[in-house]
C-alpha cells in the first residue's frame, strides 16, 4: 500500500517505462508518440544536472540542487532515482501515483536502473527497451547530433554498451533502424498493453459487467 490508499496493482492507468543508451532516438520517438496518443502523459523528472540548449526549468526537467535531491531522497519523494553519467535523476512519486491511479497512461523515459526499480514496485509497468541498429550507427548518431566532443562521445559509447546489456531484462525490444518502423512498433507495445484482460476489464467495466464478466 501506499500514501493514497492503493496497491499499485491495482492502479487502473498503465506505466510505460522506456529506456535506451543515448543517441538510439529514445526521445524523439517518446515525443512522435506523445503527440499522437492523447491518453498518454509524460512524467517530468528532477535532475541535478544544469539544463542544455533551450532546455527549460519545468518542461524538459525540473533542475534542482543536490542538496535538495538528497532531501526528496530522504523524504520518499521519489518512485526511482539513480546516477547516470554522473547526475542525479528521479521520477516524482506523487505525479506518477496520482495519474495512473486516476487512469491516465504514463510514460517514463529513463534510465535502466530507474526501469527495473519501478519493476520492483510495480510490476505490471511495461518495459521498453530501444536498441540502436549497430554500435557503429549509435556512434554515427551520436557524431551528428553535434553536441558532444570526442571525449564524451567515447564515455557515451563505452556506457552504451553497459546499458545495452540490460536490454534483456525488459519486456519488449524496439530496434530503431528506421523511425516510422520504431515508432510503429512502440504504438504497437501500448495498444496491445491496452488490450490485456485486466486492462480491458478496469477501464471497460460496464461492458464487462453487461456480459457478466466480473
Ligand atoms: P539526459 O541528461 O541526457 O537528459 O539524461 C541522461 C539519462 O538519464 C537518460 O538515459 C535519461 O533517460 C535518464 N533519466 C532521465 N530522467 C530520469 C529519471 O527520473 N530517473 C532515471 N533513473 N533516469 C532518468
Amino acid at each position: 500500500m501506499n500514501p493514497i490508499g492503493m496497491d499499485p496493482v491495482d492502479y487502473p492507468g498503465n506505466l510505460f517505462v522506456v529506456a535506451a543508451p543515448s543517441g538510439a532516438g529514445k526521445s524523439s520517438l517518446v515525443k512522435a508518440l506523445l503527440e499522437l496518443d492523447s491518453h498518454l502523459a509524460v512524467s517530468v523528472s528532477h535532475t541535478t544536472r544544469t539544463p542544455r540548449g533551450q532546455e527549460q526549468q519545468g518542461r524538459e526537467y525540473h533542475f534542482i540542487a543536490e542538496a535538495e535531491f538528497r532531501a526528496k531522497i530522504a523524504a520518499g519523494d521519489f518512485f526511482e532515482w539513480a546516477e547516470v553519467h554522473g547526475n542525479l535523476y528521479g521520477t516524482s512519486r506523487a505525479a506518477i501515483e496520482s495519474r495512473i491511479a486516476g487512469g491516465q497512461d504514463v510514460v517514463l523515459e529513463i534510465d535502466w536502473q530507474g526501469a527495473l526499480q519501478i519493476k520492483k514496485i510495480f510490476p505490471h509497468a511495461v518495459l521498453i527497451f530501444v536498441l540502436p541498429p549497430s554500435w557503429e550507427e549509435l556512434r554515427q548518431r551520436l557524431m551528428r547530433r553535434g553536441e558532444d566532443g570526442d571525449a564524451v562521445i567515447a564515455t557515451r559509447m563505452a556506457n552504451a554498451r553497459i546499458e545495452v546489456a540490460q536490454a534483456r531484462h525488459f519486456d519488449f525490444v524496439i530496434i530503431n533502424a528506421l523511425f516510422e518502423t520504431a515508432l510503429f512498433d512502440l504504438k504497437t507495445v501500448v495498444h496491445s498493453q491496452r488490450l490485456k484482460y485486466a486492462a480491458q476489464r478496469r477501464n471497460k467495466s460496464q461492458v464487462f459487467a453487461a456480459l457478466n464478466l466480473i
